[in-house]
């Protein structure tokens, strides 16, 4: 009954944290004072949403992995005009056969690398909704389905013109129906940080990159002209992905000597990310993003909804240990995890 899980745990991740919509509002940018006023009525929606859909659980299962484009017609509103679905051919909107072909990447990633069928592992078919408000600048999963705004051109351009918006966001509905990691805390940080890992090992995969050649940043191809060049979040260097006038400056620690324990971001939960994010970028400059990601997907499916930071620690170790004795994962993978968490200071005790 892994899809009870989806309606228990609280995740309704937006793409970009409050902390840098907050500061773009105080900044004085008037569509991220809408963006932010939307998301929480979004929130208050979802909450509506996830009463009313534990009474359909027994046919949400039912899927094919199709996927199916909805166009909100820049309505606030998900689900108003079905534009595109599985096997239609080309729209004239270039965004819905963008985030058509984006959302076709990260499936057949799930499929074809780590062997799981859809967002449940079930064939869950996959939801999204373009063009969502106006000058919306975020996008989100909230449990069952995606939703993109078009941003305003100058902060933020088009949300679901960006393989790592799509693959971030669709691998929260993995978390989802795996793990169900609290969205909050470090339960929270690392629901985040998986969401990064599946982001950039699908972004890697789909460009042919390697750990070498790969940028590293979540968030960069969705910066308008006014913050080109920036980035909402660095793995390699967490902390410096951005520091300007209208976002601020990015707060992610890379050691848990800098760990955040205040209670913005439900807990810090993209702050914190920071952390697991460098030992998977260590990781991977060992073993390779592929051989990484693996390790990183098995231990998930090990995890529970409250596993904190020194639990995943072990829980990836020890997945390494079973991938190795597999012949997934070279010789030294567990040594090599090990080796890239103590470098961030964990596990603490
Ligand atoms: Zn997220």
């Amino acid at each position: 009954m892994t899809f009870n899980r989806c309606f228990c745990n609280r995740c309704m991740c937006q793409f970009v944290p409050p902390e840098v919509t907050a500061n773009l509002a105080k900044a004085g940018v008037e569509t991220a004072q809408i963006s932010a006023r939307a998301s929480n009525q979004q929130r208050n929606r979802r909450k509506n949403k996830i009463v009313n859909l534990s009474t359909l659980t027994p046919s949400a299962k039912v899927g094919h992995a199709m996927r199916k484009i909805y166009d909100s017609q820049h309505e606030w509103e998900q689900r108003v005009e079905l534009v595109r679905s599985e096997g239609d051919p080309v729209n004239s909107d270039l965004v819905v056969n963008k985030v058509y072909d984006y959302v076709g990447i990260v499936r057949d990633f799930f499929k074809k690398v780590l062997n799981r069928d859809s967002i449940d592992n079930s064939g869950m078919d996959l939801v999204l909704n373009v063009h969502f408000g106006q000058k919306y600048l975020n996008a989100f999963w909230d449990g069952d389905e995606m939703t993109f705004g078009d941003g305003d051109g100058e902060i933020f351009v088009g949300f679901a013109d960006s393989l790592d918006v799509v693959a971030h966001e669709l691998a929260h509905g993995v978390t989802q129906f795996t793990a169900g990691l609290e969205y909050k805390d470090q339960s929270g940080a690392l629901n985040e940080s998986f969401s990064d890992v599946f982001g950039t090992a699908i972004t890697q995969f789909a460009n042919q990159e390697t750990a070498d050649t790969a940028d590293w940043l979540i968030g960069d191809e969705i910066m308008g002209p006014r913050l080109y060049g920036e980035a909402l979040r660095s793995m390699k260097e967490p902390g410096t992905a951005y520091s300007n006038s209208l976002m601020g400056k990015d707060s992610q620690p890379s050691h848990m000597k800098d760990y955040y324990s205040g209670p913005k971001d439900n807990g810090g939960v993209h702050i914190n990310s920071g952390i697991p994010n460098k030992a998977f970028y260590l990781t991977s400059m060992d073993i390779g993003t592929d051989k990484a990601v693996l390790i990183w997907y098995t231990a998930l499916q090990r995890l529970t909804p409250t596993t904190d930071f020194n639990t995943a620690v072990a829980a990836l170790v020890d997945s390494a240990r079973l991938l190795v004795r597999e012949g997934q994962v070279p010789c030294g993978s567990p040594q090599v995890v090990r080796a890239a968490f103590k470098a961030v200071g964990l596990p603490t005790v």
